[in-house]
């Protein structure tokens, strides 16, 4: 229940007031993992770490890092906290910004709340519960999100409505005019993609107030579009499924926050916390998941890291920069152009085995996947059959898919791998 307190006070609190808070979370966290979540108790042994040497923010650097790999070595078992009521739980699994599909869960009640910090951003954007929302997100045909309770969509409150971004420009357009929303959100590369195709009609009719980005790497230039294009404001925001927000844009100084009421975050390089302006990968501590803990997690992308105040005087640390999320689409032979998220979804759907994977158009007509298994585990040949079969589709017949099994991908993090790429200059 403190969490709700602190939804409640958190954004009127000084700097002192919010480590308070941390180091009080940070305590609790870890002496919780530590008697019931095998996985951080193996940890910590390992590494000499008792709960009662952690006391909080300052004792944070003694906490060894959690590696994904690590955890994806785990049974389930071994990773989520004993004592609660498992039927229940959320799951959310992921392709991964980093190659690495893992799965995460959350009672009910975290999710909504993870979620409700999240709506509290947008509310001091200017989102107002009435207003209509439409996002552009990965996903089949279109849908009226169930996130709201049934009491407030009658009454009209927080209706969104997701189109797939999998779908060609003009329909995700013509499926925007219709619906008018006053709030438009999704992935940059999607926004970006519709802006450059939207005629005078649609631009009449699609007018959002606010328009909100996340999920990939958001570039100058394509910032640029979607804002012109659609007369509005763009915010980017930095989530990873594993802790739903982390950071988000400041809007006087284009920074990210780092949301330190839910997470508190490192960029680190080589085990030690990098300068501002230097960039080193996320490692972040996950504040109100008691269900299946974050503690010291790596994240894994590449961030710049920003000055530990921003000029808007905010009492938070920021980052800079994101990087290293960036979408190449896919050139088929026939013209059309296929997003990534097309092989991604089958691809964690039927390989529940992949310990990670890199995904290559190497030609026009040739795709090449990298399959790392998890250790010791070996796909059935019927397995392998039916992810080839609910790829090749996506691709159509053209397209040559290549299966590769590797011992072990170049590490990520270190800003040059990336998991899903083309070779093809479009
Ligand atoms: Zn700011």
């Amino acid at each position: 229940m403190e969490s709700l307190w602190v939804a409640l006070r958190a954004p009127s609190w000084g700097r002192e007031e919010l480590e308070a808070f941390q180091s009080r979370r940070l305590r609790a966290l870890v002496r919780h993992a530590f008697e019931r979540v095998p996985f951080y108790r193996d940890l910590y042994s390992r590494h000499g770490v008792r709960p009662e040497d952690i006391r909080g923010l300052e004792d944070l650097p003694r906490l060894p890092v959690a590696m994904r790999h690590e955890m994806q070595d785990r049974p389930l078992e071994d990773l989520l906290a004993r004592g609660f009521k498992r039927e229940r739980f959320i799951q959310h699994r992921t392709s991964g910004s980093t190659g690495y599909p893992f799965s995460t869960y959350r009672t009910w009640f975290e999710e909504r709340f993870l979620h409700a910090l999240r709506l509290r951003v947008q509310l001091r954007r200017g989102l107002r519960l009435t207003d209509r929302r439409a996002a552009v997100v990965v996903g089949h045909g279109d849908r009226i999100d169930g996130r709201g309770t049934r009491l407030a969509r009658r009454l009209g409150l927080m209706r969104r409505y997701c189109v797939s971004c999998l779908l060609p420009a003009p329909e995700i357009l013509a499926r925007l005019s219709q619906y008018r929303p006053d709030t438009l959100g999704g992935y940059p590369d999607a926004l970006a993609m519709i802006a450059s195709e939207a005629t005078e009609e649609h631009r009449r009719r699609i007018r959002p107030r606010i328009i909100t980005t996340g999920g990939e790497t958001l570039t100058p230039d394509m910032r640029a579009k979607i804002s012109e294009c659609f007369g509005a404001p763009v915010y980017d925001t930095y989530g990873a499924h594993e802790f739903n927000l982390l950071a988000y844009q400041c809007s006087e100084t284009g920074l990210y926050h780092v949301a330190e009421d839910c997470v508190l975050l490192e960029v680190m390089d080589n085990g030690r916390p990098v300068d501002p302006g230097h960039t080193g990968e996320v490692v972040a501590t996950a504040l109100h998941s008691f269900a299946m803990p974050f503690l010291r997690y790596w994240v894994g992308d590449l961030a710049v890291r920003g000055p530990l105040r921003c000029p808007c005087g905010a009492p938070g640390a920021t980052l800079e920069k994101i990087l290293g999320r960036v979408i190449d689409r896919f050139t088929l032979p026939d013209g059309s152009k296929l997003h990534p998220y097309h092989l991604l979804e089958p691809l964690v759907k039927e390989a529940p085995w992949l310990r990670r994977y890199q995904l290559i158009q190497e030609a026009v007509n040739r795709v090449l996947l990298k399959l790392q298994p998890l250790d010791g585990v070996e796909p059935r040949p019927e397995d392998l059959r039916r992810l080839r079969a609910s790829l090749q589709a996506p691709l159509g017949p053209q397209v040559t898919l290549e299966l590769e099994f590797v011992k072990e991908l170049p590490p990520a993090g270190n800003g040059k791998f990336r998991p899903y790429y083309s070779k093809v200059r479009s």
